[in-house]
């Protein structure tokens, strides 16, 4: 009989030596990510092709992992990382997150209750509280009143709570007994990101109760239009309970007004929501906190530093004002989760603040973004990415062959060449097929339009530079 060794497990030295050969690997990849074709350029199931079918029933040395890591894995890489990538919204990082990350894996918490490791809640608690003053956001965000934070997995996780909250305070909590009234009615911008309306599906509330209501010429809500919307349900008899907003849509960054939005919802007793996924970042910098003028009437905030902030995904940033509809909403006692922590009354088990029971130790690696880059650091870098897309948008205005689609109050700028759809889809194929750069596109007024979003942590005035000439070549 051949001997079983008596463990399996990568011995101490053995990590310490392959994980200096991952470090190593990702400043290597760090170095050479510019070079790379931005976009993959594999057909599908290329990558699946490579693989055998069955799992190795010998382990195998991690060498060789790395190995097939680049053989195998790295040609159907996007590279979100490049500083050429300007594509859909940025999903940027840092390595001061990178490290956070590590740390967080190497800790290995589960933190669904403050009793399984206090301090993941509690810096939770700490972190989120900083940010609602890094971000100029009303204090009735913070856990010293009735409101608080809490880190989601993404966006759409948190809108998926906002709408839970709010449905449980306006039945009060009659949802949860009795099951959905179909009679709710919920109001978005026909801009506002599909992640609304698919949470309306998941929440069983009915596509049919959710109305998209009219923007402007800028592409923002129409507050006249969302009276109108809220008043005919009214006379129809429906029980309108939940509005969101969005402060930088994801279509061409418009900017719903929040002041008209929220004095509406405060009238009809509506639950206020506001999407800030991207844009929220900006207002680290004073300067552009006119974004969210009319935030203090939210209900609940949403914004994501997967995608700005230099955190990588995923980390998803939730506020609420008051912070009871959203744990009534979600919960639940069993026998086996009881502990003396929670008995005391004085602890948050953020379990009770989303979907999910399980929750990795995420607030290590915004800790680590924001103690490494300081406040100061964080608004150096997007006022940089600021500056880079409004000289995009320079040159764009100086070439009359093209046209500016929409307001670029940020980092986003959608254009367009005169001409048809086809010509712009011709060229944006082009551009993406030519590994140099990568860029997605949106419908605005009809009309195929480009998006050029400027928010990869290495992203510099040369890059911006030559992607404007590869553009203005066609
Ligand atoms: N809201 C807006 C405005 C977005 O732009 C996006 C994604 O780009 C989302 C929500 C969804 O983000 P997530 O991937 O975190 O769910």
């Amino acid at each position: 009989m051949p001997e079983i060794p008596k463990s399996f497990h990568m011995s101490p030295e053995d990590f310490r030596a392959n994980a200096d050969q991952v470090l190593e690997w990702i400043t290597a990849y760090q170095k050479r990510v510019e070079a790379l074709p931005v976009m993959s350029q594999v057909k599908p199931g290329e990558i699946r092709a490579k693989f055998p079918t069955s799992a190795p029933q010998k382990g195998e040395p991690f060498a060789d992992v790395l190995r097939d890591l680049d053989a195998k894995i790295m040609p159907g890489i996007t590279h979100w990382q490049s500083p050429n990538f300007y594509a859909y919204f940025p999903s940027n990082n840092s390595n001061a997150s990178i490290l956070g990350d590590l740390l967080s894996s190497g800790i290995g918490v589960q933190g669904m209750l403050w009793a399984t490791s206090p301090a993941c809640t509690e810096l939770e608690t700490v972190v989120l509280d900083w940010l609602v003053e890094m971000l100029g956001l009303p204090s009735s965000f913070l856990t010293t009143g009735k409101g608080g934070g809490v880190i989601q997995d993404t966006a759409s996780s948190a809108t998926l709570s906002a709408l839970l909250a709010a449905r449980e305070r306006a039945t009060s909590g009659g949802s949860n007994e009795e099951g959905c009234d179909r009679s709710l009615t919920c109001y978005t911008s026909s801009h506002a990101h599909s992640s609304l309306e698919k949470n309306v599906k998941i929440a069983g509330l009915g596509r049919k109760n959710l109305r998209l209501i009219e923007a402007d010429e800028n592409f923002a809500m129409r507050p006249d239009a969302l009276r109108r919307a809220i008043e005919a349900d009214l006379a129809a008899g429906k029980k309108p309970f939940f509005v969101m907003a969005t402060v930088g849509t994801t279509s061409s960054n418009a900017l719903d007004p929040l002041s008209a939005i929220g004095t509406i919802c405060r009238e009809f007793g509506l639950w206020f929501h506001v999407d800030s996924a991207m844009a929220g970042t900006a207002t680290l910098c004073p300067e552009f906190r006119y974004i969210q003028q009319g935030v203090e009437l939210a209900d609940s905030y949403v914004f994501n530093p997967h995608k700005w902030m230099f955190t990588n995904f995923d980390c998803s940033v939730f506020y609420v004002a008051d912070r009871t509809a959203l744990i009534n909403a979600f919960s639940i006692m069993p026998e086996y989760l009881r502990n003396q922590g929670t008995a005391t009354g004085e602890v948050f088990d953020y379990r009770d603040w989303h979907v999910q029971l399980g929750r990795r130790f995420r607030s290590l690696k915004l800790w680590a973004v924001i103690r490494h880059y300081g406040v100061e650091g964080l608004q150096h870098h997007i006022r940089r990415h600021v500056e880079l897309a409004q000289q995009f948008l320079a040159w764009v205005k100086a070439d009359s062959r093209f046209e500016v689609m929409a307001p670029a109050p940020l980092n986003l700028v959608c254009f367009r060449l005169k001409g048809d759809d086809a010509a712009n889809e011709a060229l944006m194929n082009r551009l993406n097929q030519s590994g140099k750069i990568y860029l997605t596109h949106t419908k605005l007024n009809g009309k195929f339009t480009l998006r050029m979003c400027i928010g990869q942590s290495q992203t510099e005035e040369r890059h911006v530079r030559t992607a404007w000439e590869l553009i203005s070549r066609g």
